[in-house]
């Protein structure tokens, strides 16, 4: 009997595990934690944001950027879908996301599990992958005192973002050992830190913006939503989804700048519209000072801070204002400007970038381009998703294509 190993039971190693299995097989999960499954509990807030309707190729981002449309296709989307439809669960769809029905992580967990005992697939638990080698066509596992010789095995270790400092995540050394290279992991889908005086004032805000990252001078990628602002600088959904780039970016020296409009409401295309926009605004409320005339639009603590940075006074009248404070003023309302010092670590990440180059993969398979019966999936790979469910896609994706493949089959 064919013997499966699946190292790693989170999303991408459930998902191989339960398309690898068949009755002429026998499929093995090796898990290091407690338990299979642990961070899909954590995932969308709770409620797992598993998939988003939207799969342009635009959402996700590799070193290998050619290569991504030959893994996000109309027919794994098909695939995801029908897994799903397999698994039970529902989906619940808010703005093209997808979420179970319950609205609960813990019901794609189950779902998962229930589908993992129902199959008779073994689970040891408590099991840390230590080395694998490649031996006469087979591969030998060594968990500790250890051994497990089997004829496939699925790499679905993930990685160590958001683990506490020090976990041990060892899945890049086991495919280095088997003899794949590795794109430096960095953090991705995380906050952005900057080094200003001014950052505790606006602390706690959170507000609708237009945001465009300039790498030294030259727009890179722009998103539009909600912002938080942060002691340390910037956090939230649109923050993360720039994260990757300012992480290469600053890995390779680059100058990250953030600019910042505040006043996305507003459609004007140039300053001078902003400017006339604000005279005519000031028109009818002639006799506010400017602080009481943005606190109007504008969370109070953020104000407070734009006009600091402009470095006006906040009981002036708009009237007593220099044509060139207002210009001043103008431009850190709609283009604030904060230049990013850091990421935050690893640990503060929801995924990884880097890891096992798409090009040293079939991707229809997901199979090694380096040694045969040895597949990869998930996080460990060099694919990373926007904000949105995409992450998931990737696991899931890879997960089911790769045990599919394990077994012989393809999906048609
Ligand atoms: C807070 C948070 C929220 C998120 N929210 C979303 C979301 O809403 N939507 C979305 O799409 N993505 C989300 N993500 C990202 C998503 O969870 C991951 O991209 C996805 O879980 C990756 O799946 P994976 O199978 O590659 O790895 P994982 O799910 O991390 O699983 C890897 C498994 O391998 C085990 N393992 C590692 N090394 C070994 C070893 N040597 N031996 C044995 N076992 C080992 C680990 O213990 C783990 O169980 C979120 C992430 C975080 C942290």
């Amino acid at each position: 009997m064919e013997k499966i190993a699946v190292i790693g039971g989170g999303a991408s190693g459930l998902a191989a595990a339960i398309t690898a299995k068949n009755k002429m097989n026998e499929v093995i999960i090796l898990e290091k934690n407690v338990s299979c499954g642990k961070k899909i509990l954590v995932t969308g807030n709770g409620r797992c944001n598993y998939w988003n309707i939207d799969q342009n190729i635009s959402h996700y981002h590799s070193e290998n950027e050619e290569l991504i449309k030959d893994f996000i296709t109309k027919t794994n989307c098909q695939m995801v879908m029908d897994f799903f439809d397999y698994l039970g669960i529902i989906p619940k769809i808010k703005n093209g996301n997808y979420y179970p029905s319950s609205n609960q992580a813990l019901s794609v967990k189950n779902a998962l599990l229930s589908l993992v005992q129902t199959k008779n697939i073994t689970i040891r638990e408590n099991t840390l992958v230590e080395s694998i080698f490649y031996e006469k066509e087979k591969f030998v596992i060594s968990c500790g005192n250890n051994k497990l010789i089997v004829d496939k095995v699925i790499v679905a270790t993930g990685t160590n973002a958001s683990q506490k400092i020090n976990t041990k995540n060892n899945g890049y050394e086991l495919v280095k050992q088997l003899g794949h290279t590795i794109i430096e992991p960095l953090p991705a889908l995380v906050q952005l830190r900057a080094k200003k005086n001014y950052l505790n004032k606006w602390n706690g805000v959170r507000t609708d913006v237009k945001i465009t990252l300039e790498e030294d001078n030259k727009i890179i990628a722009q998103e539009e939503g909600e912002i938080q602002l942060t002691d340390y600088g910037i956090s939230g959904i649109c923050t993360f989804n720039l994260s990757y780039y300012v992480a290469k970016g600053l890995r390779n020296k680059k100058r990250e700048v953030v600019k910042i409009n505040f006043l996305p409401f507003i459609k004007q295309e140039s300053l001078k519209g902003y400017l006339l926009w604000m005279e005519k605004r000031i028109n009818s409320i002639q006799k506010i000072t400017i602080k009481e005339n943005l606190e109007v639009l504008l969370n109070y603590k953020l104000v407070e801070v734009i006009l600091e940075v402009s470095n006006i006074k906040k009981d002036l009248l708009w009237q007593q204002l220099t044509n060139s404070q207002k210009e001043h003023l103008i431009k850190n309302l709609v283009s604030f400007e904060l230049e990013i010092i850091k990421t935050n670590p690893i640990e503060k990440a929801q995924v990884c970038s880097g890891g096992v180059p798409l090009n040293e993969l079939n991707l229809k398979t997901m199979e090694s381009r380096v040694l045969k019966n040895l597949y990869l999936t998930g996080e460990l790979i060099d694919l990373v998703g926007d904000c949105g469910g995409y992450n998931l896609s990737i696991a899931w994706i890879s997960g089911i294509l790769a045990g599919l493949n394990a077994k012989g089959e393809t999906y048609d």
